[in-house]
C-alpha cells in the first residue's frame, strides 16, 4: 500500500529533525597542544609557594577534569614541557606548524594550547600573525600549579575547551582563556606575578567570557590577524635578532650600540611615558638606525600608545612607533617582519595594521 501524501510529508519532516538534532549534538573535536608551564606544574605540598613548571602531562591534565569530554573529544599531544620562560623561537614555530597541519583536517575543530603564563602574551601573539585558519586556537594557564590548593589549572581547561569547541569563536584570531576571561592575543597583557586574575585586556577590553563552559562574546579583534596576515612562517626555522632595551632616568646609550655590533636586526625600546628616552640613548638609537638597524619606541608603562613625531621627531631620526604593542610584542612582530628586508616606513605602517 502506498503512503498517503501527508504520511510521506510527516516522515521526510521528521528525518530533517532527526538529521539536523545529529548535526547539532555532533561533539567538536578538539586537539590540545601541550607546552608545559604552571597549569603542569607540581610542588610538594598544596600551600607551598615553590614549584616546578612542566612537570604533568597532557593525559593526567585532561583526567583531572572529567567533565571535560562532554564538551568535546580531546586528543592531546606534548609539544614540549617547560616553563614559558624556557620558550623559544624554536617551540613556538613548531607549534605554528602542528596547529597548521591540524587546522588544515576536517577532523580538528579546534585547537588548546597549553602554556605559561610568563610568555604566553609572546607566544599568543606571534600565532595571530602566523597561523592561517578561522577555526579557534586558544591558549591556557594557570597561576598555580596543579597540586595547589584551589588550582585554577582544571577549570581554565575547561573553559578553553568549551571555547575551542564552539564555532561562534572562530575567526577571532587567537584568544587566550584564563579565569573565566576571552581575550584577544594582539590586546592581553600579564599584570600580576601571582594573582589569578594575571591577564588584562586593557583599553580594546575583552572579545568575551567563559564561564563553566558557558560563552559570551562582545566583538572581534580590530587588528589584521589569521588568514589577512601577510606573514607566512612555512619553512622558516630561525627569526632574525631583534633587542629590548629597557629605558629608565639616566638611562645608558651603551646597550644600544652594543646590540648593533652583536648584530641585531632590530632594537625596540621600552621607552618611558611615550616611547622616551634620554638624548644621549636617543643619539644611539638615531646612529643605530642609519645603520640600517631599525629601531621601535615602545613604552615600558601599561596602557596607552606610542605614536609617532609626539616628543621624538622620528621622521627626522628614521625611527619607528609601536604604536598599541608593548615592547615583548613589538618584538615579536618586528622578528617576524624582518624575515625579509623591509624600511622603516612599512615596518609603521605594520604596527598601525596588527
Ligand atoms: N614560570 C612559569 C611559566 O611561565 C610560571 C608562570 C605560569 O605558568 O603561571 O611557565
Amino acid at each position: 500500500m502506498k503512503p498517503s501524501p501527508l504520511f510521506a510529508r510527516i516522515i521526510a519532516i521528521a528525518l530533517i529533525v532527526v538529521s539536523f538534532s545529529a548535526v547539532a549534538q555532533k561533539k567538536a573535536n578538539v586537539v590540545i597542544l601541550a607546552t608545559g608551564g604552571t597549569i603542569a606544574g607540581a610542588a610538594g605540598s598544596g600551600v607551598q609557594s615553590g614549584y616546578t613548571s612542566g612537570q604533568v602531562t597532557i593525559d593526567a591534565m585532561v583526567n583531572a577534569v572529567p567533565d571535560i569530554t562532554k564538551l568535546a573529544t580531546i586528543k592531546g599531544e606534548q609539544i614540549s614541557n617547560v616553563g614559558s620562560q624556557d620558550m623559544s623561537f624554536e617551540i613556538m614555530l613548531k607549534l605554528a606548524k602542528r596547529i597548521g597541519e591540524l587546522a588544515a583536517t576536517a577532523d580538528c575543530d579546534g585547537i588548546v594550547i597549553t602554556h605559561g603564563t610568563d610568555t604566553m602574551e609572546e607566544t599568543a601573539y606571534f600565532l595571530n600573525l602566523v597561523v592561517k585558519t578561522d577555526k579557534p586556537v586558544v591558549l591556557v594557564g594557570s597561576m598555580r600549579p596543579s597540586t595547589a590548593v584551589s588550582a585554577d589549572g582544571p577549570l581554565n581547561l575547561y573553559n578553553a575547551v568549551a571555547v575551542a569547541a564552539d564555532p561562534n569563536a572562530k575567526n577571532r584570531g587567537v584568544l587566550l582563556v584564563m579565569n573565566d576571561w576571552i581575550h584577544s592575543a594582539q590586546t592581553l597583557t600579564k599584570v600580576s606575578t601571582t594573582a589569578v586574575q594575571t591577564f588584562m585586556s586593557p583599553i580594546r577590553g575583552l572579545i568575551g567570557t567563559s564561564a563553566y563552559g558557558k560563552n559570551e562574546y562582545y566583538r572581534y579583534p580590530h587588528n589584521l590577524y589569521g588568514a589577512k596576515s601577510e606573514f607566512d612562517v612555512t619553512g622558516v626555522t630561525k627569526l632574525p635578532r631583534v633587542d629590548i632595551i629597557y629605558a629608565d632616568a639616566d638611562m645608558s646609550p651603551d646597550l644600544i650600540d652594543a646590540s648593533v655590533k652583536l648584530g641585531a636586526k632590530g632594537i625596540v625600546i621600552a621607552g618611558v611615558g611615550n616611547g622616551n628616552m634620554n638624548k644621549v640613548s636617543l643619539d644611539a638609537c638615531a646612529r643605530a638606525a642609519k645603520a640600517g638597524v631599525i629601531v621601535v619606541r615602545s613604552s615600558r608603562v601599561t596602557t596607552g600608545n606610542v605614536d609617532r613625531n609626539v616628543e621624538v621627531n622620528d621622521d627626522q631620526l628614521g625611527l619607528v612607533a609601536s604604536y598599541d604593542l608593548n615592547p615583548q610584542k613589538a618584538r615579536i612582530l618586528l622578528s617576524v617582519a624582518l624575515l625579509k628586508p623591509r624600511k622603516p616606513a612599512e615596518i609603521q605602517k605594520l604596527y598601525y595594521q596588527y
